[in-house]
């Protein structure tokens, strides 16, 4: 059997972004999975993006494809920031590059990987079998949806975590509680009440710190207090972004903290009109249990020291995602002991490898190793051109 250099798992824009780069090289090398499938099966039509234009990028070894090229040539509305990305744009971009750069994709899943002499040996739902020097995992956050255990053996007709929606017509004339006071649960909801759905939302949260819109041009003494990046504004994001090595360098512990705490899940300006006064909202309130009653979902919390029901035909939990390789059931056991881990993700030295050598993991899961820049698409430039050039040469 042939041994190719490297295999690629999963075709969203890491994965993408690499291969495009991996093109270029004398490397021979496989990508498996169906195009940015995350973002058109698990998130809601109708969403737009969080990160800005110029952030919203997949990256191709000549810089010549940006979002922004493929709007101009589709004649899409496009700015660099402060005109939000519709998710069907960025969808349809995605798949544009795909077919430009990535023409070789190949829409299987990878459904084993384990060791081999050759290095890795991969099955995919093909049927076929493969055997690889190296493996990049660019599977992105979707395998690793998080419910609250009070919800987590409910039926799914009742209870989803809002990944599972990208459509969510369904829901009109019906009534839906939403889990939640991030991004995903305020787009929700927005989409819901448009979709002509009857909505309340419980969330932990006292208040809902929504993100203020951003101001262009900006005076010169606010752009060097709270530079701007692909995160956003501020200096922790900006350093996040550019110098993710020296991220890998602070101790671990620091690190931890920084990636859990830094740039949380806070809902965009551009949906505050559609929900605020729109739907009613418990805030400050703890979910104690859910039952099932006549087929519908009865939710109790607390919230001022009382407890309250409220009874719904579904319950979309945006309760967001927790990384967790030992959830990668596609990973043969053996190789899954042998990956150092901490809090479920792997530990990466340089180049995004695991302590297996020649496993790569790049994206969410790279996290905690290089900074919360992989939790953005942002970061695949970094690791298209980074990983991309290492890879050519070893
Ligand atoms: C609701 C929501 C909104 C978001 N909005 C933004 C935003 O505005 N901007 C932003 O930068 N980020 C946003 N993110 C974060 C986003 O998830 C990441 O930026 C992005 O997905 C990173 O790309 P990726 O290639 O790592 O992962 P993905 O885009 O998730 O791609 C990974 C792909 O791998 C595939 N895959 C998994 N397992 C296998 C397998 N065994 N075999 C083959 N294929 C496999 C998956 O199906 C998936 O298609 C958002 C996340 C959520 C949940």
């Amino acid at each position: 059997m042939a041994v190719i250099d490297i295999a690629i798992i999963g075709a969203g824009p890491y994965g993408l972004s690499l291969a495009a780069h991996l093109g270029r090289t004398r490397r021979s090398f496989r990508i498996f999975g169906e195009p940015m499938k995350f973002w058109s099966e698990h998130m809601p039509r109708g969403m737009r993006l969080k990160s800005e234009g110029f952030a919203s990028n997949l990256s191709d070894p000549n810089a010549e494809f940006p979002l922004e090229a493929f709007c101009r040539e589709r004649g899409i509305d496009y700015a660099d920031v402060g005109l939000p990305v519709a998710l069907d744009t960025f969808i349809a971009y995605g798949t544009e590059f795909q077919h430009r750069y990535v023409p070789g994709l190949e829409n299987v899943q990878v459904v084993g990987l384990t060791h081999s002499p050759a290095g890795f040996e991969l099955s995919t739902s093909s049927g076929e079998v493969l055997q690889a020097r190296r493996v990049v995992v660019a599977i992105g956050i979707g395998r690793f949806a998080s419910l609250p255990h009070t919800l987590e053996n409910m039926p799914a007709s009742l209870v989803t975590h809002s990944s599972a929606h990208s459509d969510l017509q369904s829901f009109k004339n019906r009534q839906v509680v939403v889990l939640g006071a991030g991004a995903s649960a305020l787009d929700i909801a927005a989409l819901l009440i448009e979709a002509g759905a009857s909505v309340e939302l419980i969330a932990r949260t006292d208040t809902l710190r929504f993100h203020d819109p951003p101001r262009e041009p900006r005076p010169l003494l606010e752009r060097l207090r709270e530079p701007r990046s692909g995160l956003g504004t501020g200096w922790r994001s900006r350093l996040s972004c550019d110098l993710p090595t020296a991220f890998h360098l602070l101790p671990e512990s620091i690190r931890l903290r920084a990636v859990a705490r830094h740039l949380g899940p806070a809902p965009c300006w551009f949906t505050r009109d559609a929900v605020v006064g729109r739907m009613p909202m418990h805030l400050g309130a703890t979910l104690l249990d859910a039952q099932i009653v006549n087929n519908r979902i009865q939710v109790s919390f607390k919230q001022r020291e009382e407890r309250q029901s409220i009874e719904a035909d579904h319950l979309i939990a945006a309760t967001g995602f927790k990384v967790a390789i030992s959830r990668l059931e596609f990973m043969h056991d053996s190789l899954l002991k042998r990956i150092r881990c901490v809090s479920d993700t792997p530990i990466l030295r340089r180049r995004f490898e695991s302590s297996v050598p020649g496993l790569h993991f790049v994206g969410v899961v790279a996290a905690n190793s290089f900074g919360p820049l992989f939790r953005f698409a942002f970061g695949a430039d970094y690791v298209a051109k980074r990983l991309g050039c290492h890879l050519a040469t070893v």
